[in-house]
């Protein structure tokens, strides 16, 4: 039995029903990392000893007859700047090596409850700033299905480990689609949650009003099974929502009879690729033979959306870097023979060419004199983006695009261009600035066999209909299953 290939739900399943052990399923998945994880560079870090130690728990648990949880033994891949105890917690930064964090981010104290095991901790474009994990400071990760190209950005690492089999789903951090795109560009179900349901207390901030924390897994059922037990109320994290939104596991079953789905069109015309353009065209097809009622919606031209992203998650990002100084947290300069040399000298070694140039950009847009021209300007834009996407979900129950204008790009192709990656996030960026919730589907391969993959997007809140309307795709379209082992090279 391909333990590795199977589902989360499916290795759930197996465990209750004693076919297999918590201890055999995290087994499988440790050595396979050993034996695959060295040509892609999914995982900073795997957490072998505490993961076998937890599985045998948990299989010790079941055998006394109790209900550990809804995820009991589920191994789980954790994108590394969400903070897990006593272990490395980097967000894939120099400045942050040798920081292991005293305590557990609320979703992995969440996932624990639900018997759910940490594998490890992925790689990842450092503090989350780019859009193909080349930018992590301890090497790139690479795509699963072509390793000369990228799998996306920033949660790179969790995507490639799912569609790998190297764990069977993953946690990652969406702040301008950094959970979606990296799903699209390998091939796995990945969604990014309504802003304030899943607590970001434990995921290290890069800019706080957007970022949220989501599922990556391999198909949709297990990113509902997981957002189940992510979200939630927490007190300790002040711009949580109240509660009451779970998704009934039922509501996969519902259907798109009747659903309004609808289409930005003028969003896609020049340089969406021809096999993205296709497969939504199928897309759209297999929406509407399933009894949903597709038309078109116009939305705000998205170039708007990047302009004021990285106006807004630059200006939150100098702010929220500013405690890297050598002191509190992780590397510290040597050999400074006074305060501002620690800062200075910690914080140009420390940090990566992205993000020493976010935290300029950032902090010139906050500056007195140049406040109102951008800071400011972009508030007001993203308010109208806010307004422009209540009006588009009051005529549509959930919008449909691809996730990403192309499949993933050749590894090195953007890195010299800043604008180009910047352009890549163009279809993913708009919802956080709305802090609506989308997923990625995978929508089949491209000609040269790289995944494509198509976003649904909801309203705040609108998570029902956003997974009855992805089961519905992903039940016509079909999963991709795991990506091919690399070939030796
Ligand atoms: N690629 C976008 C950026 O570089 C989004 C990153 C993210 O969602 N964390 O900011």
């Amino acid at each position: 039995m391909n333990l590795c290939g199977m589902s989360a739900h499916a290795l759930r399943d197996g465990i209750a029903a004693r076919r297999f052990s918590a201890e055999d399923v995290v087994r499988a998945f440790l050595d396979r990392i050993a034996a695959h994880d060295g040509r892609v560079h999914a995982f900073l870090e795997v957490h072998d000893t505490e993961a076998i130690a937890e599985a045998r728990r948990l299989d010790e648990e079941i055998a006394r007859g109790s209900e550990p949880g809804p995820l009991a033994g589920i191994p789980i891949a954790v994108k590394d700047n969400i903070c897990v105890r006593g272990r490395g917690t980097s967000c894939a930064s120099r400045i942050l090596s040798g920081y292991a964090p005293p305590y557990d981010a609320t979703v992995i104290e969440k996932l624990r409850a639900a018997g759910a095991v940490v594998l490890g901790k992925t790689n990842m474009d450092e503090f989350a700033m780019g859009s193909s994990t080349e930018n992590s400071g301890f090497g790139a990760t690479r795509n699963p299905w072509s390793l000369e190209h990228v799998p996306g950005g920033s949660s790179g690492g969790s995507a490639a480990a799912v569609a790998l089999g190297l764990a069977p789903v993953a946690l990652g951090s969406d702040t301008g689609g950094s959970v979606r795109q990296p799903g699209a560009f390998c091939g796995v179900a990945a969604m990014k949650p309504t802003y304030g349901t899943v607590s970001r207390r434990g995921l290290i901030a890069f800019a706080s009003s957007l970022d949220q924390i989501g599922p990556l897994g391999r198909d949709v059922q297990d990113c509902l099974n997981l957002y189940n037990v992510l979200c939630g109320p927490d007190p300790r994290d002040a711009t949580s929502a109240p509660g009451g939104h779970e998704v009934p596991e039922g509501a996969l079953l519902q259907g798109v009879r009747g659903l309004r789905v609808g289409v930005p069109w003028d969003w896609l015309g020049e340089g969406l690729h021809a096999d993205v353009e296709a497969a939504l065209g199928r897309s759209v097809e297999a929406l509407r033979q399933a009894g949903a009622l597709v038309g078109e919606v116009s939305l705000l031209d998205p170039s708007y959306a990047i302009a004021a992203y990285y106006i807004i998650a630059t200006a939150e990002a100098s702010a929220n870097l500013a405690r890297y100084d050598g002191v509190r947290y992780g590397a510290s300069a040597r050999g400074a023979e006074d305060p501002a040399g620690l800062y200075t000298g910690t914080r140009s070694e420390g940090f990566g060419a992205e993000v020493r140039r976010r935290i300029v950009l950032g902090t010139y847009v906050l500056s007195a004199g140049y406040y109102d021209a951008y800071y400011l300007r972009a508030q007001k834009a993203r308010r109208l983006i806010r307004d422009d996407f209540e009006r588009a979900f009051a005529m549509a129950d959930v919008l449909l695009l691809p996730t990403a204008p192309t499949p993933a790009f050749r590894i090195g192709e953007k890195t010299g261009d800043p604008l180009a990656m910047y352009l890549s996030d163009i279809f993913t960026v708009p919802l956080n600035l709305y802090a609506g919730c989308g997923i990625n589907v995978p929508a089949g391969l491209s000609a040269d066999e790289l995944p494509i993959g198509m976003q649904l997007l909801a309203p705040r809140f609108g998570e029902a209909a956003l997974f009855r309307a992805a089961q519905c795709l992903e039940s016509r379209l079909g999963t991709l299953g795991l990506a091919p082992e690399p070939a030796e090279t």
